[in-house]
């Protein structure tokens, strides 16, 4: 119905009421750290959402490249193909997902590890602290300590 994203304004609204009577700084500080938490919880929901060990994009393309098979020079040692798709995105390409799949071997085992569960859950494990020290060195240098 269109309603989700004013559920999301609403949500920036209040989180503007509840520090609306504060100095300028200390709001804009305020609306940075909800925004930081937000974008913390919302990729932390997404990887709620993956079916594999790789996100649903990545997942897509490797199901993708299993229905169209053409013949390349692959070293799957050195993750590589004569396409040049391997080595330029980490993501098996077409030839690369054929050669794994005929060896009985799964094509997400061959893709880098940047893409992985591991990886993503490693980067928003925990949450990137806002660096308060330039408002500490603001309001000291202005003589108040309202934060
Ligand atoms: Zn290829």
């Amino acid at each position: 119905m269109g309603y989700a994203s004013f559920s999301g304004l609403d949500k920036v609204y209040n989180a503007v009421l509840a520090v609306r009577e504060k100095p300028i700084l200390v709001l804009l500080e305020k609306l940075r750290m909800w925004f930081m938490l937000r974008f913390n919880n919302q990729q932390r929901q997404y990887l709620q959402k993956w079916i594999s060990d790789v996100g649903p994009k990545i997942f897509g393309i490797i199901e993708a490249s299993k229905k169209d098979i053409y013949l390349h020079a692959l070293d799957l040692a050195a993750r590589s193909c004569s396409c040049r798709k391997w080595d330029l995105n980490g993501i098996p390409c077409v030839h690369a997902v054929a050669a794994i799949l005929y060896r009985n071997e799964d094509p997400i085992d061959y893709t880098n590890a940047f893409y992985k569960k591991d990886a993503w859950s490693r980067a928003y494990a925990e949450i990137v602290n806002p660096i308060t020290m330039l408002l500490k060195v603001w309001f000291e240098a202005n003589g108040s300590s309202n934060l």
